[in-house]
C-alpha cells in the first residue's frame, strides 16, 4: 500500500461472497478506499466477514451500508439486484456512482436503473474472474489479477465516473474494456455461459446412471470428466440467475450448439470419418488463439487467501 490518499473515500460492497470478498480484500491490499462498508443480508455471513477483518463497517441494511459511499458495488446474484437496488437507494449520496460485478449486463439497467435517485451515475461491470466457491471464506486479493474486466456504461454516461470505475480495477490487477451491454451478453453466453451448461449437462447425465455404472465413472474420471465436474459444482443461485437473465442469447448459442452436437451425432451414425476428422482438426485453431491470448491458466488460491 501506499502513502497517497485513497482513490475514494468511502466504497460500500453490497454481498461479500467470493468476488465481494475478494474485492474486499483487493481494495485493502491497493488501498482503494479510505473507508470500506459492507452489507450482507445473514448474520452469519456478516459475523464470518468480521470475523475475516474484510470491512471496517458491516451492516444488515443496504441504505445504511452506503450512507456517504462515493462508489457502491453491487456483489449479489443477479437475481437480488431489484430489491437490494431497492432497499439502498434512499441512503445514496448524491452524486456518487454505482457499479456491480454481475455476469449478464443487459439486465442492469432494467434491475438498478429504474431505482436510483437522479444524479447517481451507473457504470455496470463485469470482472471476469471467478472460481467454483462461494461464500466471504472463499475470496483472494489475486483473483483479479491478469484478468479482463469488462465496463458496459450506457452511452451519455459520465466519463469521470467511468474512468474511476476503470482506474479501480486496473489497481486490482485486471485489464479492462468497454462494450456495449448486449455485445458483452453475447460473447459471455459463448465464452462462459454455454460451457457451464455443458458441464451442468454432462455431470447431470452422470448423476443419473445406475449406481454400480456411476462407481466407474467417478474412478476413472480423469479421462476427461474431471473437469466438467469442477465447473458444475459453481453455485446454482448464480447460474439459475445468469440463464433467466441473459435468456436471449443463452437460447441462441444453445440453439447453434444443438445443431452442431447433431450434425456430429450424424457423422458417427454414417460412419463419415473425414467429416469427423475435419471438425476435430478445425479446433485446433481456437486453442491455440486462446494460448496465444495467454488465457490459458486455471484459477486457484493463493497465498494471500484469507489473510487481508
Ligand atoms: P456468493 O459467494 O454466493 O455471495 C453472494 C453474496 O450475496 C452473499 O453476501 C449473500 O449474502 C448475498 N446474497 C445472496 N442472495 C441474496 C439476496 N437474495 N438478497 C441479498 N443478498 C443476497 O456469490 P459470488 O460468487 O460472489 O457472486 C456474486 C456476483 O458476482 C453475482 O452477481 C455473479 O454473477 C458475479 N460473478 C461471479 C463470479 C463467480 O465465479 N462466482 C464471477 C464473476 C462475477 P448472505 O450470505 O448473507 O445470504
Amino acid at each position: 500500500m501506499s502513502n497517497a490518499s485513497p482513490p475514494f473515500d468511502k466504497i460500500a460492497l453490497l454481498g461479500i461472497g467470493l468476488i465481494g470478498s475478494s474485492l474486499a480484500r483487493a481494495a485493502k491490499k491497493h488501498g482503494l478506499a479510505g473507508h470500506l462498508a459492507i452489507y450482507t443480508r445473514s448474520p452469519a455471513t456478516l459475523a464470518k466477514a468480521k470475523e475475516l477483518n474484510l470491512g471496517d463497517s458491516y451492516s444488515d441494511d443496504p441504505a445504511e451500508a452506503v450512507q456517504d459511499a462515493d462508489l457502491v458495488v453491487l456483489c449479489v446474484p443477479m437475481g437480488a439486484y431489484e430489491s437490494v437496488a431497492k432497499a439502498m437507494a434512499p441512503g445514496l449520496k448524491p452524486g456518487s456512482i454505482v457499479s456491480d460485478v454481475g455476469s449478464t449486463k443487459q439486465s442492469v439497467f432494467g434491475d438498478v436503473m429504474a431505482h436510483l435517485p437522479a444524479g447517481i451515475h451507473l457504470v455496470p461491470a463485469h470482472p471476469v474472474a471467478g472460481t467454483a466457491e462461494s461464500g466471504p471464506e472463499a475470496g483472494y486479493a489475486k483473483l483479479f489479477e491478469d484478468h479482463w474486466c469488462i465496463l458496459t456504461p450506457a452511452p451519455g454516461t459520465d466519463r469521470a465516473a467511468i474512468d474511476k470505475v476503470q482506474d479501480m480495477w486496473s489497481r486490482c490487477g485486471m485489464m479492462v474494456e468497454e462494450m456495449d451491454a448486449a455485445h458483452h451478453d453475447h460473447v459471455l453466453a459463448i465464452t462462459s455461459h454455454l460451457p457451464q451448461l455443458i458441464s451442468y449437462t454432462i455431470v447431470g447425465t452422470v448423476t443419473d446412471l445406475q449406481d454400480d455404472l456411476k462407481k466407474e465413472v467417478t474412478k476413472f474420471a480423469a479421462g476427461g470428466l474431471r473437469d466438467f465436474t469442477r465447473i458444475a459444482a459453481s453455485d446454482p443461485v448464480m447460474w439459475r440467475d445468469v440463464c433467466l437473465k441473459n435468456k436471449d442469447a443463452v437460447l441462441d448459442v444453445l440453439g447453434r450448439f444443438t445443431e452442431d452436437l447433431t450434425a456430429l451425432q450424424r457423422s458417427i451414425r454414417r460412419g463419415e470419418g473425414e467429416a469427423l476428422h475435419e471438425a476435430f482438426t478445425r479446433t485446433r485453431e481456437i486453442r491455440r488463439g486462446v494460448i496465444e491470448a495467454k488465457q490459458d491458466f486455471i484459477d486457484v488460491k493463493t497465498e494471500d487467501n484469507g489473510k487481508p
